[in-house]
């Protein structure tokens, strides 16, 4: 069995271990020249059986590249992973970090773990700066990595529309550091509550807004109202959790646009019996440290969430094709962009737009299966053919809102509450990547369904300066 490392650009040398030549070796059979010549000639022609073999990267080990990677496995290609991460994150159960209900690493999967098995894929731990299309290189700031095929999957980050100001006051929820802080703010928020004796301040504090009635609002805002009403009713002495006001803002006429009108509704239902307040056709204008204004009304509020756009990755933009308005590369049918079908992009930074004359939604299927797709097309092309058109099979989509309350949309049937719950439910367990993952999820939600606890409620970081009260 071989393994490569990686292939630099201007280094010619590709460095192949062969454990049973070194194990001959170091066991004292041949004595030490022989050994090394050994080593050297098989290196050498495995060097050589290297660099024949097409050198495909794969820039990000989300849900897109890592199922790229996958499809890839044990094919006669060397593929490069790069990500800033050392590990594969499961964004949709971010909000459950994010109000204490997991903790990261139940989320979370090293990607050299989940890939160790491919013997013709490496990883390298790094934050790719721009994308050299003439040269096709790759470049990592201090150092260049070269590709024959490259597929990129950079994602996006959340969008402040201008107002990138506001990022500090309202944190969005895209990586496991944004959740780790809103997590210690919701629950700092009830701390410095307790604490303090002015009833403005107090009401101020125990007042959370999320912005973006989408799938991530309705889950936080859910999640929130949740914590309040029930995990930490009887947690404190001087104030009552339950009266937290969860106010969730969304400008468009109605929550989760993207869902059948009376999914929208239903959403709208089981969040308001949940004690949510919902402001639909407002938009959150003005945000400070003492609160945010939504449709002329000033709400005085410490804990402000960030819910409500999207931006592609920066590294899209390298490329120097067209891009759409929120960074997206505008992608041929086939994943490739103009003129370079070595390149594929894929998942939220790719906007394809074949199928429906409209962008395909930012989800995880829509990436997985552009994963696979993008994979396939370098074999395809490998073996001489060309790459093929893709089209996006859309199954359905849920969102969860709490305890036995959900909606689902499966194209041909919408239903909603405990149904859609434990639908939701179901896929995700079958999503998460990693056996331990599955195991410890599952578990802390029945134990979480059963006691209403929430066993992540830690509060990391910057304990002090939170003590202040808002400016
Ligand atoms: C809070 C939240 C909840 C969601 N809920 C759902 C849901 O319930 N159902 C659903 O289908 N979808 C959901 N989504 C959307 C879904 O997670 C995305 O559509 C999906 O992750 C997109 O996959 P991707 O591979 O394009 O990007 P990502 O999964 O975001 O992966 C991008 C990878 O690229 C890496 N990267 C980024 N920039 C660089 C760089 N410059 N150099 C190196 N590496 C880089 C990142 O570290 C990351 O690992 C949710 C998203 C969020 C944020």
């Amino acid at each position: 069995m071989l393994f490569c490392s990686r292939r630099l650009v201007g280094d010619a040398t590709c460095a192949c271990y062969n454990p049973r030549v070194t194990r001959a070796a170091a066991s004292g059979y041949s004595n030490n020249l022989l050994a090394s010549i050994l080593v050297l000639g098989t290196s050498s022609r495995m060097e050589d059986a290297s660099l024949k073999r097409p050198q495909v990267v794969i820039v990000g080990a989300g849900f897109g590249g890592l199922e790229a990677a996958k499809k890839l496995a044990c094919k006669d290609v060397h593929v490069t992973v790069i990500d800033r991460t050392n590990y594969h994150l499961f964004q949709p159960l971010l909000y459950q970090v994010a109000t204490a209900a997991l903790s990261p690493a139940d989320i979370a999967a090293p990607v050299r773990a989940v890939l160790s098995k491919c013997r013709n894929i490496e990883v390298i731990l790094a934050e790719v700066e721009s994308v050299d299309v003439a040269a096709r290189k790759v470049n990592l700031g201090d150092m260049e990595v070269a590709y024959d095929y490259l597929i990129l999957a950079t994602g996006a980050r959340h969008s402040y529309f201008g107002h990138d100001e506001w990022e500090k006051l309202a944190p969005g929820l895209k990586s496991l550091e944004d959740a780790i802080e809103l997590r210690r703010r919701l629950l700092m928020a009830f701390e410095y509550a307790e604490k303090i004796t002015d009833e403005a301040a107090r009401k101020a504090a125990m007042t959370f807004v999320i912005i973006g009635g989408g799938p991530t609002g309705v889950e936080m805002a859910g999640a929130i109202a949740e914590i309040a009403r029930y995990t930490l009713a009887n947690d404190f002495r001087h104030i009552d959790p339950s009266q937290a006001r969860v106010i969730l803002v969304e400008g468009e006429p109605r929550l989760i646009a993207a869902f059948p009108e009376d999914l929208s509704a239903s959403a709208l239902k089981q969040l308001v019996d949940l004690g949510v307040e919902v402001r639909t056709g407002v938009q959150a204008t003005n945000l400070s440290e003492a609160g945010v204004e939504v449709g002329g009304e000033f709400i005085p509020c410490r804990v402000k969430i960030w819910a409500a756009g999207n931006n592609a990755s920066f590294v899209g933009k390298t490329l120097g094709v067209p891009i759409d308005k929120v960074g997206r590369v505008i992608v041929n049918d086939d994943l490739t962009i103009p003129g370079r079908p070595e390149i594929q992009v894929i998942g939220d930074l790719a906007n394809f737009s074949h199928q429906t004359g409209k962008p395909l939604p930012g989800v995880s299927p829509v990436a997985m299966q552009q994963g696979r797709h993008a994979a396939r097309n370098i074999l395809a092309m490998i073996e001489g053919g060309k790459p093929q058109r893709f089209w996006y099979w859309d199954k359905g989509s849920m969102a969860t809102i709490g305890r036995n309350r959900a909606v689902a949309d499966l194209n041909f049937v919408h239903f909603s509450g405990l149904p859609a719950w434990l639908a939701w439910l179901f896929v995700h367990i079958i999503f998460l990547v990693g056996f331990r993952n599955r195991l410890v999820v599952l578990f802390q939600w029945a134990w979480a369904y059963f006691t209403f606890n929430k066993g992540a409620r830690l509060i990391t970081r910057n304990f002090q300066s939170e003590t202040r009260p808002p400016a």
